[in-house]
């Protein structure tokens, strides 16, 4: 999953940054709400995390871009320093889907932001299966029967986007986009790396699934039927 992180301040970005990153998201960061607006004109986010101070435009103003533009169903978490309850009410009047007064701990924001990755119509059930794979989408790992597959978190993020499209193809360019964030420039042949080593790895537990390569568009996760 792919996440925008916008906060003006460097030192929380910083530290927001690295921990969704070690919780297996691919975030980008940017520090103002031009840098936001471009960002998820160009990419298509997961989630939206926006502070609502910052230097040039105002964080409602950001959100209602986002709404009225090619955003309009991201789920977005609001940050505020300002704890009345009256910007509470314009975040949510203009759209933001939660908020959280800050300083706030790490682990209430984990909290919040699974809540938003959960709205009703963008999943129901965290656990997508295919064959005898489960992913949880929460846990993000991937389990066939009780045994976790051991994957690095490219490999999860590669996985996540399959099994979501399951026997549909997903396109080469999509899959670039999901797995690398702004910052990291992907290699020619990165994403083909990836998916050997995510087949390899579903080989040994999931023989039953195959990533089908199709040449020149993309990849898709099948399930193959017996004999
Ligand atoms: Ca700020």
């Amino acid at each position: 999953m792919r996440l925008l992180l916008v906060e003006d301040h460097a030192g929380m970005r910083e530290t927001m940054a690295g921990h969704l990153r070690q919780s297996g998201f691919v975030t980008d960061c940017v520090g103002c709400g031009d840098e936001a607006i471009a960002a998820a004109a160009a990419s298509l986010y997961d989630a939206v995390i926006l502070d609502l101070g910052l230097p040039d435009l105002d964080g409602m103003t950001v959100l209602r871009h986002l709404r009225a533009g090619e955003s309009p169903d991201v789920p977005v978490l609001v940050l505020t320093a300002r704890d009345a309850v009256s910007d509470r009410v314009r975040g949510l009047d203009a759209g933001a889907d939660d908020y959280l007064l800050k300083p706030f701990d790490l682990g209430e924001f984990d909290a919040r932001l699974r809540s938003i990755l959960r709205r009703p119509g963008l999943r129901r059930d965290p656990v997508l299966r295919l064959g005898d794979l489960a992913f949880d989408t929460e846990a993000r790992e991937a389990r066939i029967g009780d045994i976790v597959l051991d994957l690095t978190r490219r490999e999860i993020s590669l996985l996540e986007e399959l099994i979501r499209a399951a026997g549909r193809t997903v396109v080469r360019d999509t899959l670039e986009d999901r797995l690398w964030g702004l910052a990291e420039p992907v290699s020619g042949n990165a994403l083909e790396a990836a998916v050997s080593r995510l087949r390899r790895r579903l080989a040994q537990g999931a023989p039953d699934l195959a990533i089908e390569t199709i040449r020149g568009i993309g990849y898709r996760l099948v399930r193959r039927g017996p004999g």
